[in-house]
């Protein structure tokens, strides 16, 4: 698959994000062009990054200086080709090596997921406590959780707590969530207070969207699934996380693919996605079948899912479809099930071919994206 380079500001822009004209606006907006330039692995001599973002010299040069002495990027070795024009440039990348992310991941069953993170996401330092048979989180075992996983660390070395939970977030308030039974909980706010630095709440499979676009092979137009204990999506549109009127764009779990004869559901409905394809269900129906018909189950599954894909696939012009889950479920049966009715009901001359695939980007996929969710929001505000 290709790769895909950022044009717009780092790292995807908020919708409805205007930028005015003030000196520090500029400044932000120049420092996140050259963000995006570097990131996640790229390295650019001023030069280079003066010529691709068409600032002057005296421009790049301000910003470079200013990150450097941050701690966002570091000077690492020299332009291999010369062009004949004089010395080689200095590299510049993102520095791993300084700067840390809390990311904490709350949407697993049966445990709470943490980690130390350098600015690509990755896990310097694990954490994890297991729950109680009911799955219950309250805000103080977070807040303790949280505490633990800083005790070790350099404080101004913190640029912020990500967290990561199913459920609809709303600028930091978690609205409804209902794997945490919790209703306009505003932990942000609540983080903010006790630790002082800046805090990102951000939906599970959000973040897993923006680990697939960063590390995994997704471009600036993906449509993602994730099918666990649940089943939600997320979408990216030339860059732009899609939010929703009331920033549950995504929440599929609750949508009715059957609603005469679909299974109950607890939300009062009949034949919800979650009740008929999410990971949890489809186990639970396999129980004590043959090899065969877990097969044909898994590719009813498949099925399901493509056909209610089909419509936001021709809405959206989406030809990326990357699902997430576990290997027992997410398999080659599922995906083939799942092409073949793609192919039958998608396929027409407006559209290239839409392709569905499995996510590759393993387990720490939620952790990472909570901690990219912390980098954007740094980089966007700072
Ligand atoms: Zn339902």
């Amino acid at each position: 698959m290709a790769e895909h380079t950022y044009t717009g500001s780092f790292p995807l822009h908020t919708p409805g994000k205007i930028t005015k004209a003030s000196p520090s606006d500029v400044r932000r907006r120049n420092r996140s062009l050259i963000f995006s330039l570097l990131f996640p692995s790229n390295q650019c001599s001023r030069a280079e990054l003066g010529r691709r973002t068409g600032l002057s010299r005296v421009a790049v040069s301000d910003v470079v200086n200013d990150m450097l002495e941050e701690g966002l990027i570091r000077e690492n070795g020299f332009e291999t080709a010369s062009t004949g024009k004089g010395k080689r440039g200095t590299l510049l990348s993102i520095d791993t090596t300084r700067l840390r992310i809390i990311s904490i991941d709350l949407s697993q069953e049966h445990l709470i997921q943490g980690a130390v993170t350098d600015l690509l996401g990755l896990p310097q330092q694990r954490m994890e406590i297991a729950l109680g048979p009911d799955n219950h989180i309250d805000v103080d075992t977070i807040v303790q959780f949280a505490d633990e996983l800083r005790s070790d660390l350099d404080v101004n070395r913190i640029i912020g707590i990500g967290i990561c939970t199913t459920g609809v977030i709303d600028r930091g308030v978690i609205r409804e969530s209902t794997a945490l039974g919790w209703h306009n909980v505003d932990l942000k706010s609540i983080l903010e207070r006790r630790f002082g630095i800046p805090v990102t709440i951000t939906n599970d499979v959000t973040s897993s969207i923006l680990t697939e676009r960063f590390f995994g092979q997704g471009g600036p137009n993906l449509l993602f699934v994730r099918n666990d204990q649940g089943i939600g999506a997320a979408a990216l549109i030339d860059d732009v996380p899609v939010v929703g009127e009331s920033h549950a764009a995504g929440e599929i779990g609750h949508i009715s693919i059957d609603p005469d004869h679909g299974p109950e559901c607890p939300c009062g409905k009949r034949g919800c996605m979650e009740r008929m394809i999410s990971a949890t269900a489809l186990r639970e129906r396999m129980r004590g079948l043959s090899h065969d018909e877990q097969m044909r189950i898994i590719r009813e599954a498949g099925t399901y899912l493509a056909a209610a894909l089909a419509m936001p696939i021709g809405l959206l012009d989406i030809t990326d479809i990357c699902v997430y889950g576990p290997a027992d479920i997410i398999n080659n049966a599922f995906l083939e099930a799942a092409q073949e009715r793609l192919d039958r009901t998608t396929t027409s001359k407006f559209h290239a071919r839409s392709v569905i695939r499995r996510c590759q980007c393993g387990t720490d996929i939620t952790l990472r994206g909570g901690a990219i969710a912390v980098v954007r929001h740094y980089i966007e505000e700072g």
